[in-house]
């Protein structure tokens, strides 16, 4: 497999994403940060791990610290407005020659 090929991923960050599979499964949000080395994506409100905080000079009360966690891409699809719920993507070649990705099913352009 050439080079480049292999991360082909194709959610990015700030789309808004369904969980389609785990325990977060349905749950819809905002994409926070897109790995494409890792096929990895954190998503706003899905996959929250606790973490526990020792309590330091500035902040003595320590505690608990809820935030999301990357988990894999493949566990969400890209929502389409449009069709109000999750679709499979498409790519459209544009007049000019730049790659846009596309709804399949109802072909409205997801990229600005
Ligand atoms: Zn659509």
């Amino acid at each position: 497999m050439p080079l480049g090929v292999k991360n082909k991923m194709k959610i990015k960050k700030d789309d808004v994403v369904v969980v389609i599979a785990g325990a977060d499964k349905g749950k819809k949000g905002r994409v926070i940060e897109a790995i494409p080395a890792e096929e990895r994506v954190i998503v706003e409100k899905v996959n929250i791990v606790k973490r526990h905080q020792r309590p330091t000079p500035q902040q003595r009360q320590g505690g608990i610290i809820e935030r999301e966690a990357k988990f894999a891409a493949s566990n969400v699809a890209i929502f389409c407005s449009k069709c109000d719920k999750a679709v499979r993507i498409g790519a459209k070649i544009l007049e000019d020659g730049t790659k846009v990705r596309i709804c399949r099913k109802c072909g409205e352009m997801l990229d600005d």
